[in-house]
């Protein structure tokens, strides 16, 4: 379709871009007169940066966020009869790699202010297969990780953050990827801290758990050319690690961007009849990946489209939860089974939130979406 001059796009990394070219491009032009484009310092550089940031003692660099999660279930033995409990509202990756390490991922409701997992509902699923946990922080939002790691605790559980779309947010003063087990980031171009194509990291406290995925990822090898595992091929490469060690410096300012452009949708649109506005816990300083509304009285598709109409694009994450997604019609779930995630992903959209988003793009969303609904 035609998109008026002023169409506000859901989101755009050109524009971030062209705030840090030269900075980035001298960096590529370094790595590739370098000769050196895979492993090496650029890369152990950014993994000691990024474990310094989150606060966790290591931090292994891999191809993506996928590989991050997989590799995590991995390195602590979690496959064929174990269960993994996690939330079904959240991208494919996050139960994708529980059923491809063998596992079996068990769904469990979500809360419709937070988006994250009901922790009752976690609590209520743990079974004597039970090893693990995903919590995802969902829109850049963070799971009440205090609860969740005594719940945790007092059933010997692993938890593995799925960060993914959360990078710099914290909980009780602790960012995430510090506070479970292992934290699994990506940087995909479009997450907080994104690339300019794919990569992820995982951070933890525990040497063991970190030397362990450092040999999975590296096809099992424990010395050269020596094998006691089936591993896989995971890397970040150097010119994907150059541009974010540029870009981790201004994670924190683009996060804060981010924070104020929330904080004026907040108050612009919170008292706006027919849509909820996202609730934050009080104990977390999430990151805002997404803003995400919910439309109520079914009306959300007929409102995206005339928000298009009027130049604002908006996208929908997630349109099904995945306990009713196909590739999972083995589990057994059905429809009305998780009620909470059935109904808001029928609600929900995702307005234009990026760091660069001006206040006049700002204020025409919000002038859009209230002459939409009136
Ligand atoms: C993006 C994302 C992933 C996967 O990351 P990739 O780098 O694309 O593999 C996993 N979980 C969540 C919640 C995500 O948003």
């Amino acid at each position: 379709m035609i998109q008026s001059i002023n169409s506000i796009p859901a989101f755009d990394i050109r524009q971030q871009y062209s705030t840090i070219e030269s900075e980035v491009s001298a960096a590529v032009l370094e790595v590739l007169a370098s000769g050196r484009y895979i492993g090496g310092p650029v890369v152990e550089g950014f993994e000691q940066q990024l474990a310094a940031y989150t606060g966790a003692s290591h931090c292994v660099a891999c191809n993506s966020g996928t590989d991050a999660l997989y590799l995590a279930l991995r390195a602590f033995n979690i496959g064929a009869g174990d269960e993994v409990i996690t939330t079904p509202f959240t991208f494919i990756a996050t139960s994708e790699v529980v059923s491809l390490a063998g596992a079996t991922p068990v769904f469990v409701d979500i809360d419709a202010t937070t988006f994250n997992f009901n922790l009752e509902q976690v609590a209520a699923a743990i079974t004597p297969k039970t090893k693990a946990i995903i919590p995802v922080h969902l829109f850049g939002q963070p799971v009440d990780m205090t609860a969740l790691m005594s719940l945790a605790e007092e059933h010997n559980l692993v938890v593995i953050e799925d960060c993914a779309q959360s990078t710099g947010a914290s909980w009780d003063g602790k960012r995430v990827g510090s506070i479970g087990h292992v934290g699994c980031f990506s940087f995909y171009p479009t997450k907080n801290l994104g690339g300019c194509g794919d990569g992820g990291a995982i951070t933890t406290n525990d040497s063991e758990i970190a030397k362990r995925m450092r040999v999975i990822k590296e096809h099992g090898q424990k010395n050269r050319y020596y094998y006691e595992e089936i591993g896989v091929n995971s890397r970040l490469d150097c010119i994907q690690a150059a541009i974010l060690q540029i870009k981790l410096r201004y994670l924190d300012t683009w996060n804060n961007q981010r924070g104020q452009i929330a904080a004026r949708y907040q108050q612009l649109l919170s008292q706006v009849p027919g849509i909820i506005t996202p609730q934050e816990l009080p104990g977390g300083v999430g990151v805002w990946n997404q803003y995400t509304i919910r439309v109520l009285d079914n009306k959300r598709d007929e409102l995206r489209t005339k928000l298009q109409e009027r130049g604002v694009n908006t996208m929908v994450y997630y349109p099904h939860p995945l306990h009713l997604q196909p590739v999972y019609e083995n589990l057994g779930y059905k429809p009305g089974q998780l009620s909470v995630a059935e109904q808001v992903s029928q609600e929900v959209t995702s307005l234009p939130m990026f760091p660069e988003l001006s206040e006049e793009q700002q204020d025409q969303v919000i002038y859009s979406l209230k002459d939409v609904i009136s």
